[in-house]
């Protein structure tokens, strides 16, 4: 028999519980697989590993390529690091992967959906490189890149077209962020020309997430940036009715991570009373990954008529759907004594046999052409009058490099700023050439020896180039 190994963790808090609940069901239903058990964590933590696992445990993961996972509690302050951003990030898992489904009316949601939320999982504000270079200011920085946001997308659509999904649609906040955001949603264009059976749309974010909260079923696949699809995954899985009943994928190259959405919840840690179907479920995506399909097909049979026969844990019990109220244990049982059977009036699955989602490798582009044409000199000043600041360094010139602004928090403010802005410590000096030609590292270096000369604190700097002839930075409010 052709075993696939998978390396599993049980966690903290109720993971043993649940990951111990969902290897019954996995070996009930005559998967073919074999397990290395990793120890990840809280323990490993507190034993003064910082990123929750061990070393040799990332050996075991790699040669495995599976890992198969149980939530952690990740103990608070001490620069513990956030063990499922540090794997995603080292072990190349670009995309996360939530379906977000209904199962109404067995367990209480007030709507119908069967999305599915594919986000963009290494980038964004979570590369983790945050500033504070004043006493009033800190950054943030946002990275995105072509390969990363080609790499999601065209994920996107092969999942929508490998699962039979008629639609997918792009979320960004293009209309603020017009070069991070904006790159996210023209490649988005871009790839979708190569799929011309599969509808597509662009929603804002924010009016997104408004009609995934109000009317989900209008969404099939929906792909977008690490942040907005943090957020709204959550939100989508609240209204399906439960955070205990999700599973979701982390997918690389070459390697996979499958998991609940939801926490260790210490709070019910222990009792024998949290809902395994969130691991189930993402025991369900694992298998399809690994080509087990048939007893994929058999555990989510078996678990959607276990919801529908009213066998409910504490999380979803109602009195008037439920017909008993079941502990961890008990719910795994009921899901094994089912296997082979299927859903009356819940949708069942038959997933077909794929060789799991391949995506094109990135192919780099012929480079454009790149030109200097100015730098943003952020410097650290007191002061709250922007015509002080403006007094003070318009005089500041080399060759014909000459100040052509100052912002504050984005909002220009000089010259000709309003006095009913408000200023903090932070500001922005932007330099240019008279005439809009280029300029040089060399004449950079000089304008920051001039700032030094007249102890002016500069913070950082921001080059400004054109590619290909086209503004690579933001012109913000009031340039
Ligand atoms: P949580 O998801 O653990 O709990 C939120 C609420 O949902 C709680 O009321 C909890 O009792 C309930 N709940 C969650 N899962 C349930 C289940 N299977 N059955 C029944 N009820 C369930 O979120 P939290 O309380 O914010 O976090 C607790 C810990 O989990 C923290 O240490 C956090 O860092 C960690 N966490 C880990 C992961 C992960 O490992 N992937 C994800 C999120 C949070």
């Amino acid at each position: 028999m052709n075993m696939k190994r998978i390396t599993i963790a049980k966690g903290d808090g109720i993971g043993p519980e649940i990951m111990d609940a969902t290897l019954e069901i996995i070996k009930a239903s005559g998967a073919k697989i074999e397990i290395d058990e990793i120890e990840i964590g809280e323990k490993v933590y507190l034993s003064g590993n910082t990123s929750g696992i061990a070393d040799a445990s990332w050996d075991t993961l790699k040669q495995n390529k599976v890992f198969f996972k149980a939530p952690i509690t990740t103990p608070q302050g001490g620069g513990y690091k956030s063990l499922n951003v540090t794997a995603r990030k080292a072990l190349g898992l670009y995309a996360n992967v939530r379906p977000c489904v209904t199962y109404t009316p067995f367990v209480d949601s007030k709507h119908q959906m069967d999305l599915v939320i594919i986000r963009e999982n290494e980038e964004d504000l979570y590369a983790g490189i945050e500033h504070q270079q004043t006493d009033e200011v800190i950054q943030c920085l946002k990275l995105i890149s072509r390969p990363g946001c080609e790499k999601i997308v065209r994920y996107a659509f092969e999942y929508a077209k490998v699962n039979g999904r008629k639609k997918v649609t792009c979320m960004s906040k293009d209309n603020i962020m017009k070069q991070t955001d904006g790159l996210f949603h023209t490649i988005f264009n871009e790839i979708g020309l190569e799929y011309p059976e599969i509808e597509k749309d662009h929603w804002i974010i924010d009016i997104g997430s408004a009609r995934i909260a109000d009317t989900p079923e209008v969404f099939d696949v929906i792909v977008t940036l690490n942040l907005y699809g943090d957020i709204i995954s959550d939100i989508a899985a609240q209204i399906a009715g439960s955070v205990g009943l999700a599973g979701s994928s982390n997918i690389g190259d070459g390697f996979a991570m499958f998991e609940a959405i939801h926490g260790s919840a210490p709070t019910i840690a222990g009792q024998g009373i949290a809902n395994p179907s969130g691991l189930i479920q993402g025991a369900v995506l694992m298998l399809l990954h690994i080509g087990e399909t048939e007893s994929a097909e058999i555990i989510q049979n078996a678990w959607l008529k276990t919801l529908e026969d009213g066998i409910h844990t504490a999380d979803i019990y109602k009195s008037d759907v439920s017909s008993k109220k079941v502990g961890t244990h008990e719910f795994a049982q009921a899901v094994i004594e089912r296997l082979g059977q299927e859903p009356q009036q819940l949708k069942v699955v038959k997933y077909k046999k794929t060789a799991g989602i391949q995506i094109k490798p990135y192919q780099k582009r012929v480079e454009a052409k790149k030109e200097l044409i100015g730098v943003d000199i952020f410097v650290c000043w007191n002061g709250t009058n922007a015509n002080e600041i403006g007094e003070k360094i318009s005089p500041l010139t080399h060759k014909n490099i000459e100040l052509s602004m100052i912002s504050n928090r984005g909002i220009k403010v000089w010259p000709n700023g309003f006095d009913e802005t408000f200023c903090t410590d932070h500001w922005r000096c932007r330099y240019k050439s008279l005439d809009g030609s280029s300029i040089s590292q060399g004449d950079i270096i000089a304008l920051l020896t001039l700032f030094n000369q007249h102890q002016i604190e500069v913070i950082k700097t921001e080059n400004l180039y054109t590619f290909d002839g086209k503004i690579g930075f933001s012109l913000g409010q009031g340039q």
